[in-house]
């Protein structure tokens, strides 16, 4: 007899305890209690009319992995417990959700109304690819709500969030523009990834599609792609239909990394969030930076929404360096306990400059059309006891003081030889 916890058990759990026994029904072949890895392309059936029912729906059962998958199932389910969403519906990657999405819903004619914020990949879908299915792109300054507000009275058919953005970290107000999507009968979509589902549920605020980039927080380990989409039955079952036919499946090796990830999404977040506020704290007074963003700051222009919308503020920080490029060069390969990768959202400590990260997909000139500037340096804060990661940062910083002190050897020939004029102890 199965005794784990069915979805009506966890539905008043906390969130922890969601992660973790979310989707894991037991039952598994020789009692093993972890979710097996089903690597099978197809399913077998001698008895023909039973599989003409599977195939129908009529009855329960797998036939095709692009279609659906034990495993990828259960990830489903456990991101449903945590987003307290009725259906949800795996893809091979964030962005595969997200065209997905959006080449499930849109079609010739429609308009779409965005944010210039949002994330780099994203942002080629509004400036490139939907423009020539003919789909109209209206992206909106990220801050300005009033603008956001009346581009959507136009009327639109989705409108598309990303709260915090990526990597500037600004803050929609969900619950209001909801509200003057409604009034135009449109469809919300919302980007999840940056706050995770503990620290913000857009369902719950009126918006009908979430998805997250399970390559980040979800899996936690850098180690997998993975993109999840949430929202009603009627909803998924569109997305799941454009997935079965377009094919962006998820793999159950990548499903299975992410369900375990999840299992440790609270002490991971608890942890990186301590630390991502210790980081801000700092930055706000080393005077090489220029800006600090991180929606948990009281200066932070939007942080009463954020505060109002969100549980906890994430564990992403972003800064503009003084001195730009040539300061990144010099302060980024300093850093001991981080890699400087394009990824974020994994145990370790994660540093980048936008052009290289976030917004590698876009021009000089479409970064600075943005608003991100050359010295924009995201950090993904991860695991590390708080008082290493500052004062790994201090060391750094201490390190591009001296090196700007120093007058003969040039920034930029320290820049191609971090370890040249003196080496890490
Ligand atoms: C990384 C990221 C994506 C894209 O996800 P992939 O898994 O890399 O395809 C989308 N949105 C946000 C906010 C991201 O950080």
């Amino acid at each position: 007899m199965n005794k784990k916890p069915d979805s009506a058990g966890l539905t008043h759990a906390g969130a922890g305890t969601r992660a973790v026994w979310g989707g894991e029904q037991g039952g598994h072949p020789y009692n093993a209690t972890q979710t097996p890895i089903v690597a099978s392309a197809a399913y077998a059936y001698d008895d023909i009319d039973v599989w003409y029912d599977v195939a129908l729906g009529k009855a329960p059962g797998f036939i095709y992995s692009r279609m659906s998958n034990p495993t990828v199932e259960t990830l489903e389910a456990k991101i449903r417990q945590l987003e307290q969403a009725e259906s949800a519906v795996a893809f091979s990657s964030g962005m595969a959700a997200i065209s997905s999405v959006l080449y499930t819903f849109l079609a010739n004619g429609d308009r779409v109304v965005s944010t210039k914020d949002s994330y780099g990949g994203t942002n080629k879908i509004f400036e490139e690819f939907l423009p020539r299915m003919g789909v109209q792109v209206t992206l909106c300054e990220t801050f300005d709500h009033v603008e956001i507000e009346a581009q959507i009275a136009k009327g639109c058919r989705v409108l598309y969030l990303e709260t915090p953005t990526n990597p500037t970290l600004k803050i929609l107000d969900i619950q209001r523009l909801v509200a003057a999507a409604k009034r135009v009968g449109a469809l919300v979509v919302a980007d999840n990834t940056f706050a995770t589902p503990l620290n913000q549920n857009p369902l719950a605020l009126g918006v009908d599609v979430v998805i997250h980039s399970a390559t980040k927080f979800l899996s936690g380990h850098g180690d997998v792609l993975g993109g999840l989409v949430c929202g009603s039955e009627t909803l998924m079952a569109q997305v799941r239909h454009y997935r079965e036919i377009n094919g962006a499946s998820l793999d159950p090796f990548s499903a299975y990394l992410i369900i375990r990830g999840i299992k440790t999404l609270v002490l991971r977040m608890r942890q990186q969030q301590h630390s991502a506020r210790a980081l801000a704290d700092y930055l706000c007074t080393e005077a090489l930076v220029e800006s600090v963003n991180y929606p948990g700051l009281p200066s932070h222009p939007n942080h009463s929404v954020a505060a109002a919308q969100m549980r906890g503020f994430g564990a992403i920080v972003s800064f503009v360096l003084v001195g730009g490029m040539d300061t990144v060069k010099v302060l980024l390969p300093r850093l001991r306990f981080a890699h400087c990768a394009g990824n974020l959202g994994a145990v370790e400590t994660i540093y980048g400059p936008a052009r290289t990260t976030s917004h590698v997909e876009n021009t000089l000139e479409e970064r600075l059309a943005l608003g991100i500037s050359e010295g924009l340096v995201r950090v993904s804060v991860g695991i590390e006891d708080t008082d290493d990661l500052l004062a790994d940062l201090q060391q750094a910083f201490a390190y591009v003081r001296r090196v700007r002190e120093e007058p003969p050897v040039s920034l930029a020939h320290l820049a191609s030889h971090p370890s040249g004029a003196e080496v890490a102890s």
